[in-house]
């Protein structure tokens, strides 16, 4: 990395800015004023910073001082420390974490050159950066100008070294230092870029957004599970629609989602994007109302036309629907964790919510009555509705299940009698909602019969 400019920051007096005690976290201003009375330096920084200046309520609080880890650790009987790349204390209060990270230094060879030094690859990405600092050299190893200012609790004031409040006033997000090299050094930023510029309705500067469409490829070197927690962060911070756009704009959402990304590309495509960007809608939507998201809804929506198109080849092979499912199913996860780590509590629920659609065809007889008390029902049925928007064969079976459930007890078990002339003693016919089954057309509930 070039070596950083050590300058006088831009002080913003409290006169001047909107940030207040009695918007932090109470939890936050505790480690800050513990962290000072143990004769430490203690600032607010990144998120909580940026977000309060721009009047949103952050997401989290993150705090950076010149205590080393383990003297944060001593300090805090609530502390874990963590992380082997980037060590951080962790101060836990019942759900709250306070991220508490220290100030990091420019990180060359230490002058021994025995020191601990940033341990990068033969591409420039940092493997380990434990080089402490001051906090002017810490301003410039964060990642973008808005991210790096930081609140005084000393002094209340409003420090910045890199000219990050230009910025967050002219709305841009612009990486500091050398944007290709910046990437280079940790790839996650590209991902970053986009989510910052789609949550706060920014643009993403020139020179920042250049290298974006070339650079994708370098997500392949980040471990599958930190692109898992990004691609959670990406999704399900409110602005997913606009996130999804701007990463399949810089080519970015392909190298997370490759088998969905070749889905979208086919001509005439127009049901894939429209059930995924349903899905993220909703979730936003839901995150509107503070009610909670599910990842393996988010994933269901998110791997369905691959699975689809899975299917549709092996049941050209003759697999019966359910095998079909099945086999597909494995092979679009199978593909998907050498991209983004899918943790099982994740993905059974989110096999679950495919196979359910299923078992969802079925409405006479016994089983839609027992579906109701399925743990993934709820989530099958909405999921039902997604595909309803797109597809008329999804629709009538979506409006029967809404009919349904608008029922009381007695007006569901009549719903799903058999069919009028089935007697008792004779095997049943199951009703399902398609006639494509072979042979003589069952009663069905399709739209056109
Ligand atoms: P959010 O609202 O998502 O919490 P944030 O900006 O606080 O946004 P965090 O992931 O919580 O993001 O990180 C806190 C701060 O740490 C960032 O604002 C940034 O200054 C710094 N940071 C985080 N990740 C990186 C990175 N990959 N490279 C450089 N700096 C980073
Ligand atoms: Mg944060």
């Amino acid at each position: 990395m070039e070596v950083s400019p050590i300058s006088q920051p831009t002080v913003i007096s409290r006169s001047e800015h909107t940030i207040s005690r009695a918007n932090i976290s109470p939890n936050a201003v505790k480690v800050l004023y513990r962290l000072r009375e143990a004769g430490f330096r203690g600032c607010l920084v990144g998120g909580g910073v940026r977000d309060l200046l721009l009047g949103r309520e952050p997401k989290d609080f993150d705090v950076a001082t010149d205590a080393r880890p383990e003297q944060v650790y001593k300090l805090f009987r609530n502390c874990r420390l963590i992380g082997r790349r980037f060590r951080l204390a962790h101060v836990q209060f019942d759900r709250e974490i306070v991220e508490v990270a220290t100030f990091r230094g420019r990180g060359g060879e230490s002058e021994d050159g025995e020191g601990p030094s940033v341990e990068r690859t033969v591409s420039g990405r940092i493997l380990s950066d434990n080089v402490y600092g001051g906090i002017e050299e810490d301003a410039w190893r964060r990642d973008f100008t808005v991210n790096a200012l930081y609140y005084d609790i000393d002094r209340f004031v409003v420090l910045d070294y890199v000219g990050g409040l230009a910025d967050l006033k002219a709305g841009l997000i612009r990486l500091i230092g050398d944007p290709a090299q910046r990437y280079q050094e940790d790839p996650v930023r590209l991902l970053r870029a986009v989510r910052f510029a789609a949550k706060l309705g920014f643009q993403i500067d020139p020179a920042t957004a250049a290298p974006l469409h070339r650079l994708g490829h370098l997500l392949e070197q980040i471990p599958s599970a930190r692109l898992f927690d990004e691609v959670l962060k990406l999704f399900l911070n409110g602005s997913a629609i606009q996130t999804f756009e701007l990463l399949r704009h810089y080519r970015l959402f392909g190298c997370l989602f490759p088998a969905t990304e070749r889905c979208l590309n086919h001509q005439q495509a127009h049901y894939p994007k429209t059930l995924l960007t349903r899905a993220l809608a909703n979730t936003d939507n839901r995150l509107a109302e503070d009610k909670p998201v599910n990842p393996a809804f988010l994933f269901a929506a998110l791997l369905w036309e691959p699975l689809r198109e899975r299917m549709r080849e092996l049941q050209a092979k003759g697999l019966d629907e359910t095998e079909a499912l099945q086999i597909a199913a494995d092979g679009v996860i199978q593909e998907q964790l050498r991209h983004t780590a899918l943790p099982r509590r994740h993905s059974l629920p989110m096999r679950e919510i495919w196979e359910m659609q299923q078992r969802l065809t079925v409405v006479s007889g016994k089983r839609p009555l027992r579906l109701l008390g399925h743990p993934r029902f709820r989530a099958a049925y909405d999921f039902l509705l997604l595909r309803a928007e797109a597809d008329d064969e999804a629709r009538a079976l979506a409006d029967w299940w809404t009919g349904f459930l608008a029922l009381d007890d007695a007006g569901r078990l009549q719903a799903t009698q058999p069919a009028t002339g089935a007697k008792k003693g004779k095997p049943r016919r199951r009703r399902k909602l398609r006639s494509a089954r072979k042979g003589a057309p069952d009663r069905t509930l399709h739209p056109e019969t």
